[in-house]
């Protein structure tokens, strides 16, 4: 039981307490502690930037090291009866009881002065970016998430304004407290198994036959209704949350692939689940995939990665290791929104991709602009001579359907053939494209 209880408060990776150490001891200041005495509990947060970018380029083992040194760090510089916690993989939150300001002030300089220098290990000397935010418990509020979340939101703003450090101030950008807020939401929402995936078929366009399904992620929330996935994908990027989604999406649509094998007109569907950068840069995401793939008896060439080229370009190096070790499992790898990257084509043979995804903007153009069908049509060539296929999304009406056919294009995805639906209206679905749904 006691192991249990350390666990559960213990971040396993570098052994400093977690986050859930910090909200527990917040949440007994508060109960414990008179409003007056409550202002002089501080959170401090210090984010680490660039922790990421040296996992990239040394290795999970190197950041670990890092991560870990740099907490020492902190550590060495707290005021007395401090605690210190990695509320997560790039953060240390810091609970200080009773500082006067000056105090607080004194503090701040001397570990801003300590983190400036370089970090040794492995025998890399390692410059490691962050930003602190901080706030005081100023109000008594039932959730003590609020206050990380404030210092999180101030450490934003230091970064915003070029500084090491700021406190969080009633007046900061609502927008901000708002968009945190529905982050908040998100966590719990995952939980709650209030997402969804909605499916939007993939069409060969030599037959018209539905061959496969996009997963795209839908949020029904209590208040505001169905939520799309632009409005939460990019925030939870900016955090570890993107990493449960992906998990959430690759276990559901697993799930629906092993009900849709039992399903007739669906058996041979590839499900695309989209993923995010974050996952290529995790060097456990390959074997994650492969247990899903393993616990729900699927064929591994039936479930398709979809990642953007934006993303993909921007980490190249590292992602061409955990891509090369999916593809080596026979699993689909799909670059997205094709087109809107860097528009560098040589990585197109160095990776192991399968498909690409022409962006919709130039789908959307193909009938006025001779441009963009010069540019789908030499991206399909060019494709097809590496062993590549295409995948036009986005088509809207029966002109641009046979267009992208005529040009070559393997398959479509768009409003002309449907719309992403739940799962039970996907089952009831079958393209006829002479009397497509609506755009
Ligand atoms: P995406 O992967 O490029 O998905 C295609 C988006 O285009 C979808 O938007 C789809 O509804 C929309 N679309 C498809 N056909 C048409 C069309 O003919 N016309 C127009 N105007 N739009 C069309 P959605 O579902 O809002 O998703 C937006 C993006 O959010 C996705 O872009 C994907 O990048 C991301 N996303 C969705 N679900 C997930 C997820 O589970 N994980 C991650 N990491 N990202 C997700
Ligand atoms: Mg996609
Ligand atoms: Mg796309």
């Amino acid at each position: 039981m006691k192991q249990i209880k350390k666990l559960a408060f213990v971040d396993s990776e570098s052994g400093f307490p977690n986050r859930n150490a910090v909200l527990s001891l917040l949440d007994s200041r508060m109960t414990s502690l008179e409003e007056g005495d409550l202002a002089r509990v501080n959170v401090f947060k210090v984010v680490c930037e660039n922790l990421q970018e040296i996992e990239m380029a040394f290795g999970a083992t190197v950041g670990l090291d890092a991560i870990k040194l740099f907490g020492e760090r902190i550590r060495r510089n707290m005021p007395q009866g401090a605690h210190l916690a990695r509320a997560r993989r790039s953060e240390f939150t810091i609970v200080t009881d009773n500082l006067s300001n000056k105090e607080k002030h004194a503090f701040l300089r001397s570990l801003t002065s300590s983190l400036k220098n370089s970090i040794r290990t492995n025998g890399i000397n390692l410059h490691l970016e962050y930003r602190i935010g901080y706030t005081s418990l100023h109000e008594k509020i039932e959730d003590p998430d609020v206050f990380l979340q404030r210092a999180r939101i101030a450490s934003l703003y230091a970064r915003k304004d070029h500084v090491k450090f700021r406190e969080y101030n009633v007046l900061i950008d609502e927008n901000t407290k708002e968009s945190l807020s529905l982050l908040g939401e998100l966590r719990k929402a995952i939980e709650q198994e209030r997402l969804e995936l909605y499916y939007q078929p993939k069409v060969l366009m030599s037959d018209h036959s539905v061959v496969g399904a996009e997963a795209l992620a839908r949020w029904n929330h209590s208040t505001r209704g169905i939520i799309p996935p632009g409005l939460f994908i990019p925030q939870a990027e900016q955090c570890d949350l993107i990493g449960e989604i992906t998990k959430w999406a690759l276990q559901n649509a697993a799930k629906q692939q092993t009900q849709w094998k039992e399903h007739e007109a669906h058996n041979q569907l590839k499900v695309a689940v989209n993923i995010s950068v974050f996952d290529l840069v995790n060097e456990s995401f390959p074997g994650f995939v492969k247990k899903i793939i393993d616990q729900h008896e699927l064929d591994p060439s039936k479930l398709e990665l979809e990642l953007t080229e934006s993303q993909l370009m921007e980490n190249v190096d590292a992602a061409k290791k955990i891509l090369n070790e999916l593809s080596d499992a026979s699993i689909i790898l799909s670059i997205d929104d094709f087109g809107t990257g860097y528009s560098s084509l040589k990585y197109l043979d160095l990776l192991p991709i399968d498909y690409i995804k022409i962006d919709q903007a130039f789908v959307f153009r193909l009938i006025k602009d001779a441009g963009s069908r010069n540019i789908v049509q030499a991206a399909i060539n060019l494709s097809h001579s590496l062993g590549i296929k295409v995948v036009a999304e986005g088509i809207e009406d029966i002109v641009t359907y046979r267009m992208l056919a005529d040009m070559g294009c393997d398959i479509g995805q768009g409003y002309f053939i449907s719309r992403p639906v739940p799962v039970k209206e996907f089952d009831q679905f079958s393209f006829n494209i002479n009397a497509p749904k609506k755009a």
